[in-house]
């Protein structure tokens, strides 16, 4: 299993697992365009892309599903709350053989993968993160949350990879130029999860077989990547566990064979 993150942050998220044959892409905040050149600038075949699994409505995860109807015959995973309001956002109709539907809570097979949605605490329709089975690899993406609930510390376990949010520095958010009411959306129990809290969840996903933790979805106003980096490796000490960043503008691709091999 190979991963990537293509682009990950307020401006644009999308990631991609490929087993070699196909590609599932997990959100659309990223161009059609831009998708296609990051796949190929880390190695990955752009054609081997099938799906989509979406995780909420938010611009900066659906941003491309109109282009990607249009351009693609891609498939749309995602649950039918978060069908309706993208549908909604983009004036477009996803036809029923280009929807995959999804339940938070409800693994679905898809290609022989597993494919687990689960609820997060977000403001959005429907809000969920992935857990993607493959071949004896469990990985997860986890953005997007305001806090993590014990559902979600669940859903961290036994992983191979955890790709997880690490927002803000709650002082940087405080003291920046944000305005108030962004900033209390920002910091409530719904919006996006701080360092501290990103260090709570990380501890309890911690275990012999996480070899791989990539920090998703900074804010470029409120955090410091040296910070995340000093938080999370604090966590990681005495664990085998390689620590990376993703980032907004430049693909991260990571050298899988090594470390993600099927056991
Ligand atoms: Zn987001
Ligand atoms: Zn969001």
């Amino acid at each position: 299993m190979h991963y990537a993150a293509l682009a990950s942050g307020s401006k644009g998220n999308c990631h991609a697992f490929c087993d070699g044959e196909r590609t599932l892409l997990v959100d659309a905040g990223l161009s059609l365009k831009q998708v296609r050149l990051r796949m190929e600038a880390v190695g990955l075949d752009h054609h081997t892309v099938r799906a989509v699994a979406l995780t909420h409505e938010h611009s900066d995860h659906i941003g491309a599903v109109g282009v990607m109807l249009r351009n693609t015959d891609w498939a749309f995973l995602a649950t039918p709350e978060t069908k309706v309001v993208v549908e909604r956002i983009h004036g477009i109709e996803i036809p029923g053989n280009r929807w995959i539907p999804l339940r938070a809570g409800f693994a679905a097979d898809w290609c022989g993968w597993r494919v687990q949605p689960f609820a997060l605490p977000h403001d959005a329709a429907d809000p969920v993160a992935y857990r993607v089975e493959s071949n004896g690899f469990n990985a997860a993406v986890v953005t997007d949350l305001g806090h993590p609930t014990a559902l979600v510390l669940d859903h961290c376990r036994d992983l191979d990879l955890l790709v997880l949010e690490a927002n803000h520095d709650v002082d940087m958010l405080r003291d920046g130029e944000y305005p108030p009411p962004l900033k209390a959306r920002i910091l409530s129990r719904v919006g996006h999860l701080s360092n501290v809290a990103m260090a709570e969840l990380l501890a309890s996903a911690l275990s012999p077989r996480l070899k791989t933790v990539v920090m998703a979805h900074l804010s470029e106003q409120n955090n410091d990547p040296e910070l995340v980096r000093v938080v999370a490796a604090e966590v990681l000490r005495g664990w085998q566990t390689t620590l990376y960043l993703a980032h907004q503008r430049d693909p991260l691709r990571l050298e899988l064979a090594m470390t993600l091999a099927a056991p």
